[in-house]
């Protein structure tokens, strides 16, 4: 966030003092808060200068064996959402190599579109059991589309999680 992005460099010494093996980093949510996001979100400034010190603190780290994880797709992921750019995705393919699971049980691509495209557990899956969630999660998102995906915010498929320098495709 706005007032802590400036510390993260420091935040990573502490956390390597703990030992730790990787470190991950992404923006503060909060659109749904508008008494709180427009004060504390991210400035363009700020984040074009922690993406150009990142790479040296990513050494720094490296020497120590840490991995600080997110690559260049991730990171325009970032800069896109700070400039007001819709990133979308055409094709998610829920269920395929990732899902999400609420609090109430329902399964879905994200928690930006339970709404339409989730599924229960039990009698949602018929015999194949978990099997058949993409099958069920892909008829779902076919049968209605979701304005979430035309500027798709789950960042694990933008690569906040990836090593490599550029992303694959979600
Ligand atoms: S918002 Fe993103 S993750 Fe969610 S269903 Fe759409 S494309 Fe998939």
């Amino acid at each position: 966030m706005r007032q802590t992005i400036d510390r993260f460099a420091d935040l990573c010494e502490t956390a390597a003092a703990w030992e730790v093996d990787e470190i991950s980093f992404n923006p503060l949510g909060g659109r749904d808060r508008p008494a709180f996001f427009p004060s504390h979100q991210l400035e363009a400034a700020a984040f074009e200068r922690f993406r150009n010190e990142l790479p040296a603190l990513r050494q720094r780290m490296a020497a120590r064996g840490i991995a600080i994880v997110g690559d260049d797709r991730y990171l325009d992921r970032i800069a896109s959402a700070i400039a007001g750019q819709a990133r979308p995705i055409a094709d998610c393919r829920p269920g395929e190599r990732f899902l999400f699971i609420d609090i109430d049980g329902r399964i879905g691509p994200c928690h930006f579109t339970l709404d339409r495209h989730s599924v229960r557990a039990g009698p949602d899956f018929g015999r194949d059991g978990a099997a058949a969630i993409p099958a069920h999660l892909a008829r779902n998102r076919a049968a209605q589309p979701h304005p979430a995906c035309s500027d798709c915010q789950q960042t694990n498929l933008w690569g906040k999680f990836k090593r490599a320098p550029k992303g694959e495709p979600g």
